[in-house]
């Protein structure tokens, strides 16, 4: 298996290997030795479809040189563009679309045996605790899709239509697949959808995040628990509550804001204006003190002037995110900003990338000093030499933010806690020792 892409695409990367179980298949991690290959795709910019393809064409010179005999390519690329995939990559074996996965077991089955296939329904796979996975992470941290699909509009965004609108999942559904998770090694659960603040809308017409908060805070032996993906204009004040008052919740928020001039906002429909922005953030920050915000802003949306960009910059240097990615702005089909006038050209995107990046750089310097000489709590996940570890604090979701080095002499456990004085820091990470 081939994931690519986000932590939801990963959740169902396992779900689709949990439905291949049993003793006609055995997972391999070396692609050479396999007989068939699935790869799960991303396309969500231009960048990850190159990716996509890339990876598409290196399964099929394995597969022309004879060391496999099947390609299986699944998920968000085939949703998108069933017809052009089937035309322009006739060798691959079979094409699954975002919402078809029950099918994975009869498609390996034909597949196998030289079938073509191509199943492109309804988009976006709402899991369920009946699903086995088959971890694709250590065990000790793992993602729940508690939600697929969005509602929202967002002008510069493909992601509705290939993953359908928000669906929720049950309270008492989650907490059962939390609580599996847990029996199975998990000790920091990770909340995901397209938009988790919407969550339960659809279900009751109201946000149910609190609820779900509370409830996952009696998962036995659960010890973390954070919240990725959620939409600024969903946040209430009941879902900061119940964060301060969790006990296994981390103080951290994953929430992309996109932009900060009124202007861009508008333009990329995002419900949401700057004022509105800045005072949901003070509010949060005064009931969680301690909160990590991460978030993502998108630099060179059509029509972006220097005086937008300049709005953008002085927004970060004044609320000073604990961390911040910048992408710059993908003009995608079928997205109603690729039709718009005054596209940015790449080289100014490009630059105003780079300045984004070095004021947020600063800002995270300044920010991590405040630790050293503090106690953290730290989740070990590698040894990376002797004495040496490299663990995450409740400010680090996996995979995408900084690290804490720790020296110890004692040797330390992957996937258990451990308290670490902060001795250091850097841009991105803190120094400590055990
Ligand atoms: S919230 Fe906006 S950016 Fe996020 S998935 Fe929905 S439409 Fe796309």
């Amino acid at each position: 298996m081939v994931s690519l892409g986000c932590p939801k695409t990963l959740v169902d990367s396992e779900i689709i290997l949990g439905k291949l179980t049993g003793a006609a298949y055995e997972l391999t991690h070396k692609i050479e030795d396999c007989d068939v290959a699935l790869l799960n795709t991303c396309t969500f910019i231009q960048d990850a479809q190159k990716e996509s393809i890339d990876r598409i064409l290196e399964l099929i010179a394995l597969k022309k040189r004879k060391q496999i005999k099947a390609v299986v390519v699944m998920g968000c690329m085939v949703q998108r563009f069933p017809e052009e995939l089937r035309r322009e990559l006739s060798e691959v074996d079979a094409f699954i679309g975002s919402g078809d996965y029950e099918r994975i077991p009869e498609v390996v089955e034909k597949v196998n045996r030289g079938k073509k296939m191509m199943h492109v329904g309804e988009p976006g796979y709402l899991s369920s605790a009946q699903d086995r996975r088959v971890a694709l992470t250590p065990l000790h941290y793992r993602y729940i899709k508690i939600s697929e699909g969005c509602d929202h509009i967002c002008t510069f965004c493909t992601i509705p239509g290939f993953r359908g609108k928000h669906r929720s999942r049950t309270i008492d559904d989650i907490v059962s697949e939390a609580g599996a998770l847990c029996q199975q090694g998990a000790r920091e659960l990770l909340l995901t959808g397209q938009d988790t603040t919407y969550f339960g809308k659809d279900l009751s017409g109201e946000f149910l995040l609190p609820d779900l908060i509370r409830a996952m805070d009696r998962v036995k032996s659960l010890e973390w628990f954070r919240l990725l993906y959620a939409y600024p204009a969903c946040l209430t004040e009941a879902m900061m509550k119940a964060m301060r008052d969790s006990e296994k919740m981390c103080h951290y928020l994953d929430m992309p804001l996109q932009h900060a001039s009124d202007r861009m906002l508008l333009a990329m429909k995002r419900g949401i204006t700057q004022r509105r922005t800045h005072d949901l953030i003070e509010k949060f920050r005064r009931i969680v003190p301690d909160l990590t915000i991460r978030t993502t802003f998108i630099v060179g949306f059509p029509g972006e002037t220097d005086k937008d960009f300049q709005e953008l910059l002085d927004f970060i240097a004044q609320m000073r995110f604990e961390r911040v990615g910048i992408f710059t702005y993908s003009q995608e089909s079928g997205t109603p900003a690729a039709d718009l006038p005054d596209q940015i050209p790449e080289k100014v995107k490009k630059e105003r990338y780079k300045v984004a990046m070095l004021l947020q750089q600063q800002v995270s310097r300044e920010h991590l000093k405040r630790f050293v000489g503090q106690p953290l709590k730290v989740l070990i996940e590698k040894k990376t030499a002797a004495h040496a570890y490299e663990g995450r604090s409740y400010m680090d979701a996996p995979e995408i933010d900084g690290a804490v080095r720790v020296t110890s002499a004692q040797p330390l456990e992957t996937g258990q806690f451990y308290s670490v004085k902060i001795t250091g820091s850097r841009e991105y990470d803190l120094l400590g020792s055990v």
